[in-house]
């Protein structure tokens, strides 16, 4: 998928920028997977974090991580 089409502006210009991730809310990791989940708090667009970069999933593939047995879920700050 292109970048540009990932997402919205918010949570792609936090990726871009690195830090601050205020608009991105780390849901859990997977230390087996490598992979940590984020949501973006502005279009709901769910994020993989892998070793190297960042990209958009589908919410289906989102599900599909959060109900692996490795996949650890991290307590939630509300939404604002
Ligand atoms: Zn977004």
């Amino acid at each position: 998928m292109d970048w540009a089409r990932q997402g919205c502006d918010v949570c792609r210009s936090a990726w871009e920028r690195g830090i601050p991730r205020d608009a991105l809310s780390l849901l859990g990791v997977s230390d087996e997977l490598h992979v940590r989940l984020h949501r973006c708090r502005s279009c709901g667009a769910y994020w993989e974090e892998l070793e190297r970069y960042a990209s958009h999933i589908p919410d289906g593939e989102a599900a599909d991580l959060i109900s692996n047995p490795s996949f650890v879920a991290y307590p939630q700050k509300p939404m604002r």
